[in-house]
């Protein structure tokens, strides 16, 4: 499955687009059925959890739409301690008054019976922001790189997510992720860490050290909800400041990535290789995804389609 001179080549065309399933999403159903969705609709670059169970997952979801051949490819996620994308959360139901505006505003519907389904959780902390009374409170995930190598031979690009401002976490994990994998590495960085002399310059100090890669401008990490210009921006300002700066690698967005990004990108004259799309691509088809006759309801699957569809060309 390592094939990623073609993915190189595919990053070069310049109108890539990536759905990201969830760094930290381990619903595994849901990332079958996004894989399935959006590969038929024309996405070919597929961003998962790092684990044996998400790759299978999204394996089959192109096996489904026919697509798991050359010319789609599976990115993994890990990130450095603390990183954003890496947190869970959880309920204190000494302190929970069970009015359940948690359970109503979850994305991942991941809240059930004033408990917090870990598998489904993606972190996004949209719970502890509506909850009134501070009864949620976030975890972090951690994941031994080593212990991954296996896993990282298997797939086309393995994605560092850095929103830390720990220099010596920062560059222990890059060591170890260039020992542990040779092919494609995305650098993930979040808008609101650094500044821009810092980020250029802690960009070319990895760069030294492993050449084969490309960078995702995190704008302001799963904030894609809203379709609006204002939820985009940072990325597109993120994507700015990079390719004004000496980076010549393959630069894509994400963080607040939504339909207005490639028009902002136009409007603003910022050339990108590709848009990820998170929260927003997963929004829009969610009714279908929730459904446990997805595979099964052909009417529904065909309308579902047709979301994802017209999303993927509006977006490319
Ligand atoms: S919002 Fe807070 S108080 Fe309300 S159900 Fe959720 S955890 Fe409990
Ligand atoms: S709102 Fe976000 S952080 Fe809270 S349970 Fe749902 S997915 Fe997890």
């Amino acid at each position: 499955m390592v094939k990623s001179i073609n993915l190189k080549e595919y990053l070069c065309a310049k109108n890539c687009l990536k759905i990201i399933c969830g760094a930290n999403n381990e619903n595994f159903v849901e990332i079958e059925k996004l894989v399935a969705l959006y590969s038929m609709a024309g996405c070919r670059f597929f961003d998962i959890n790092a684990s044996i169970e998400a790759l299978n997952a999204a394996i089959r979801g192109l096996k489904y739409s026919n697509c798991f051949d050359d010319e789609h490819f599976i990115c993994l996620s890990i990130g450095v301690d603390y990183d954003i994308h890496f947190k869970k959360c959880k309920i204190n139901n000494e302190i929970c008054t069970k009015c359940e505006i948690c359970k109503n505003s979850c994305p991942q519907n991941a809240i059930n019976n004033f408990e917090i389904d870990e598998k489904k959780c993606i972190g996004c902390s949209i719970c502890i922001e509506k909850c009134h009374c501070g009864a949620i409170e976030s975890y972090q995930v951690k994941k031994n790189i080593t212990q991954l190598k296996d896993l990282f031979s298997l797939v086309d690009c393995v994605e560092l997510h850095i929103s830390t401002d720990d220099i010596n976490e920062i560059k222990l994990k890059w060591s170890e992720l260039i020992s542990n994998y040779d092919g494609l590495i995305s650098i993930c960085m979040n808008r609101a860490i650094f500044s821009e002399d810092f980020t250029i310059k802690l960009f070319n100090e990895l760069i030294q050290s492993y050449s084969n890669i490309m960078i995702q401008a995190d704008g302001k990490p799963m904030s894609g909800i809203n379709n609006d210009y204002n939820t985009t921006l940072q990325a597109v300002a993120f994507a700015d400041i990079l390719r004004k700066s000496n980076i010549t690698c393959p630069i894509f967005v994400s963080g607040g990535t939504n339909s207005k990004t490639k028009e902002l990108l136009k409007l603003c004259s910022v050339d990108v290789n590709g848009i990820s799309f998170g929260s927003c691509a997963r929004k829009i088809v969610k009714k279908y995804i929730d459904r446990e006759d997805f595979f099964e309801n052909k009417q529904m699957f065909n309308e579902a389609y047709i979301v994802a569809k017209d999303f993927v060309d509006m977006c490319k």
